[in-house]
């Protein structure tokens, strides 16, 4: 069975001439003047797949535009323009009220990072955006995907698991009080894009990546680029506390809860947060950059010569993990 990456791998990669990094990073980046890379990437939401059709419109216009402007973060790079692509159903075309609101998170996410509309297309389907980004950054100066060396720490920025915590309970497969709710669904409808920490870590670190399909997916296309393994520590994963409540052990008493929030954790996706890496005798740089931005940086690991990533427990002995990350054509 082809998974997304064998399909894109198999029919879709062909050298490149004109280009300075073509397909398999967050972004693609081109030499556009003097001193200066374009860093491109697109990013689609598919109603039902991506989101539920009754989806607040205005959170649904900040996503699409936040998932894209995370693959900027990720390459280092300071976003400028944008393409939309909008296949509306009959429905949502006449519904003024819907499109506005669409529009306004939009333009309200937009606005703040000064990323202009330049164009787009909009057609009648099942409701599917696309949102096409073009970004700027110092020439050869971009964040990549292949720059890990072995002996560098593994940093992750924020909480993860919360996105994916929010959908399980939105599907009534655990409960949450109020209060955490409120935090978990807008890490799930309004993700924040690590802009301002991914330009930043320019000079600083040595490769990255946004986490968009879950921690060990993710990481594991550093570690495939890069051509190195990683070891990473369970406990030291930065998680909210409602996530923490949930792995706490009176919940093996209930399993499933527990073991689903291990894979919020390690494989939930829609983090959107970045992790990256950085030699060892940079590591008071980022604790200084943490201080300065105020944004939660987590050491949780090493690269390592060779091949793999392995997820240590609490009892520093491995745990066995069942799969990596989100695929769109082997999703359960
Ligand atoms: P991300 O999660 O950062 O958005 P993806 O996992 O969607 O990245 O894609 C991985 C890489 O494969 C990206 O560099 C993307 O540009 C490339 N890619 C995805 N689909 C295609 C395609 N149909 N043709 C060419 N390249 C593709
Ligand atoms: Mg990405």
């Amino acid at each position: 069975m082809n998974s997304e990456f064998d399909v894109i791998n198999r029919y879709f990669i062909r050298p490149w001439h004109n280009t300075l990094l073509g397909p398999g990073d967050d972004a693609a980046l081109i030499a556009c003047k003097p001193g200066i890379d374009w860093a491109i990437s697109i990013d689609t939401l598919v109603a039902e797949r991506h989101f539920f059709s009754d989806v607040d419109p205005a959170t649904l216009g900040h996503k699409v535009l936040a998932v894209n402007l995370s693959d900027m973060a990720a390459m280092g790079a300071t976003p400028r323009w944008a393409t939309l692509s909008l296949t509306l159903t009959e429905t949502l075309a006449q519904d003024d009220a819907w499109l506005n609101a669409f529009s306004s998170g939009f333009f309200a996410l937009a606005d703040q990072y000064q990323v202009e509309l330049i164009g787009g297309d909009t057609t009648g389907g099942p409701l599917n955006i696309s949102v096409q980004i073009i970004g700027e950054v110092e020439r050869e100066k971009a964040l990549r995907r292949s720059g890990a060396r072995p002996g560098d720490d593994i940093w992750v920025s924020g909480y993860l698991g919360d996105a994916a915590l929010a959908l399980q309970f939105q599907q009534q497969h655990l409960a949450l009080t109020a209060q955490e709710a409120v935090l978990c669904l807008a890490a799930l409808h309004t993700p924040m894009p690590r802009i301002a920490l991914g330009k930043a870590l320019i000079n600083v670190a040595r490769s990255a990546i946004d986490i968009s399909d879950g921690l060990l997916a993710d990481l594991s296309h550093i570690l495939d680029s890069s051509g190195v393994a990683a070891t990473i520590d369970f406990d030291k994963i930065p998680c909210s506390p409602a996530l923490k409540n949930k792995l706490q052990p009176e919940n093996t008493v209930k399993n499933t809860i527990r073991q689903l929030a291990i894979d919020c954790l390690l494989r939930g996706g829609d983090d959107y947060e970045l992790c990256f890496t950085v030699p060892e005798n940079r590591r008071d740089a980022i604790t200084r950059l943490a201080q300065e931005s105020g944004i939660l940086l987590s050491r949780i690991g090493k690269i390592m010569p060779g091949k793999g990533l392995t997820v240590l427990g609490t009892d520093n002995n491995p745990l066995i993990l069942k799969n990596k990350g989100y695929d769109h054509f082997s999703a359960q």
